[in-house]
């Protein structure tokens, strides 16, 4: 049977409960064997001023204590730990998990933010050649569907009720002292405290 893996794609800072239930629901939705969360070499998102300085290994290692009950969650280091390169290329994420999974069925999941300038990724044609996407959203968010026709077929959206939590909101609650139980796991809640993340 060919295997059928997810990479999660994400900056996770932090991660929290939406990015958990997404990855839950894909990995249901598609019959995924597991999802593998990926964040980002470096924690500022391109073409955005809303950044944070938190280090990829505090990220890394919040993925790690999120996905740890969940069996069929894993957490791969291949972005961080890609040499070299200021920022993340999907393209080549995707190619480092071909070289990984060569006879699997590869699903990108990430949020559905990046139809924005989709078009604009490096090597934008080939990505589809590797895997399908599974762009995850909020309730109430602007999807343009008429851009999203014109766009390669492997692509599908799955709003993810969850999703109403946000890392920028969750942030924005550490830095003005308002509880972020409940919204990310309680190791996160922790892990947050205990190394004094987003207080500046
Ligand atoms: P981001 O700045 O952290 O997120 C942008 C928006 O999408 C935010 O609203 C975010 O919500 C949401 N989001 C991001 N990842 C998500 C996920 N896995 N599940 C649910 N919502 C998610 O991230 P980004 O810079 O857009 O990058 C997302 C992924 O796309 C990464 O894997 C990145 O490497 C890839 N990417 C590739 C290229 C390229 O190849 N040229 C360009 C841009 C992005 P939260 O803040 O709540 O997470």
């Amino acid at each position: 049977m060919t295997q059928r893996i997810g990479i999660m794609g994400g900056t996770f800072d932090p991660i929290h409960n939406g990015h958990l239930v997404a990855g839950s629901e894909v990995r249901a939705k598609y019959d995924l064997d597991q999802v593998i969360f990926v964040p980002t070499k470096n924690s500022q998102p391109r073409f955005k001023n809303d950044v944070s300085p938190i280090a990829g290994e505090h990220r890394y290692l919040m993925t790690v204590i999120a996905c740890a009950s969940n069996p069929d969650f894993q957490v791969s280091r291949v972005d961080i730990d890609r040499p070299g390169d200021e920022y993340t290329y999907t393209i080549d994420t995707l190619r480092s998990f071909r070289e990984t999974y060569p006879d699997a069925e590869l699903f990108f999941i990430t949020g559905a933010d990046i139809l924005v300038d989709f078009e604009t990724w490096k090597d934008f044609n080939q990505l589809f050649d590797y895997a399908k996407f599974v762009l995850v959203t909020r309730p109430g968010a602007n999807i343009d569907w008429e851009h999203l026709a014109t766009l390669p077929s492997e692509i599908e959206v799955l709003e993810i009720p969850a999703l109403a939590i946000s890392s920028t909101d969750v942030r924005r609650r550490v830095q003005i002292g308002l509880p972020i139980w409940y919204l990310v796991p309680d190791g996160i809640v922790q892990y947050i405290s205990k190394n004094h993340l987003y207080t500046d």
